[in-house]
């Protein structure tokens, strides 16, 4: 597939939305950034914000560094590579990390909570942007059927494969998801994979909960009604503090408990006996670091739909628009088209 004439490869200056402070972005005309010999200089197609993107603009992230230019979910196009010429033109999605390989998490293949990890969109500059930079050994082509918006999915899909993988062991077991979000419906569609005897997913918009029935999936709008009906395996991918308490009354005993949703500094009283008498096991799941070649796989064998949850692109000049949708009436992920899509 080629792609030609795009003004940004010739261009010394740029479109970027950057984020200057809590509460402080503009859409803004920046530097283009070069290349460095090992890099590659991507020209974004597509790229999607979620929940932490959002708090990111509205300053509720943890630790956030400024300015920054956002966006870690993205599908481009090779503009440039001094090292591999033979890329340009090429669709490419991509790892978005940086780990230094030598401290112990690195080493015991946890890059995820590596202490100076780099991430494009938080620590590097991100892809809401008309390009950005990125090593020529994080890239992997676009597979061939798939667009540039479903490629922004990889990365949650990542995300997803990770809480997977920490929720363990699903074969024959029962699995009850809160949030039929992004992560939610990923994750889900994994269980089904993984061989759970039911999957059944927890939330309150119906809207979400069609999309988790095109899939194939069972949804329940309040996930009281587990209460009664514990789940085995229990993902909370809602991003919400107070869901946590109802959540682990939902979890059967010697069940597990993953927490894959980011809650910024809320917090929430529970009931910390029902950890104990039920010996369950609460677990954490930091981003998808180095999951990339797994997502590829379970797009490409079907394990993992990721059609059904697009909605349409908007133009990045309008990204301010998606700041104030309640989270009820949004779609699952908000994606922009940046650059023309490559002819496949
Ligand atoms: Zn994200
Ligand atoms: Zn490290």
């Amino acid at each position: 597939m080629m792609y030609t004439e795009n003004p940004v490869a010739e261009a010394s200056t740029m479109l970027a939305v950057v984020v200057t402070g809590p509460g402080e972005h503009s859409l803004e005309r920046v530097p283009r950034p070069s290349p460095e010999p090992d890099e590659a200089l991507v020209a974004v197609s597509h790229v999607a914000l979620c929940g932490t993107d959002l708090r990111l603009l509205r300053g509720t992230l943890h630790d956030a560094e400024y300015p920054v230019i956002p966006g870690h979910e993205w599908a481009g196009v090779v503009l440039a590579a001094p090292s591999r010429p033979d890329l340009v033109g090429q669709a490419v999605v991509g790892h978005n990390f940086k780990s230094c390989g030598a401290c112990g998490w690195c080493e015991r293949g946890a890059a995820n909570l590596c202490p100076t990890l780099d991430e494009v969109g938080f620590t590097l500059p991100g892809a809401f942007a008309e390009a950005f930079c990125l090593p020529v050994q994080n890239l992997r082509p676009l597979p061939a059927g798939l667009s540039g918006a479903e490629g922004c999915l990889l990365e949650p899909l990542c995300v997803a494969i990770h809480a997977a993988e920490r929720a363990g062991e699903v074969t024959g077991r029962t699995v009850g998801v809160i949030g039929a979000g992004t992560v939610g419906l990923l994750v889900a569609q994994l269980a089904v994979a993984g061989g759970a005897t039911s999957v059944t997913v927890a939330d309150p918009a119906a809207q979400r909960r069609g999309i988790a029935a095109e899939l194939g999936l069972g949804a329940v709008a309040d996930l009281t009604v587990w209460h009664d009906d514990p789940r085995e395996v229990v993902v909370d991918a809602t991003g919400v503090a107070g869901v946590f308490p109802a959540g682990l009354v939902a979890t059967a005993q010697g069940g597990r408990y993953v927490l894959v949703g980011y809650s910024g500094e809320d917090s929430t009283p529970f009931e910390p006996s029902l950890v104990m008498l039920r010996e369950l096991t609460v677990v954490g799941s930091l981003s998808g670091v180095g999951r990339l070649d797994r997502a590829l796989e379970v797009v490409a064998d079907g394990s993992v739909r990721l059609g059904p949850l697009l909605s349409d692109a908007l133009p990045l000049a309008d990204y301010r628009a998606v700041l104030d949708i309640p989270a009820d009436s949004a779609p699952l992920r908000n994606i922009f088209s940046v650059n023309q899509e490559p002819s496949q």
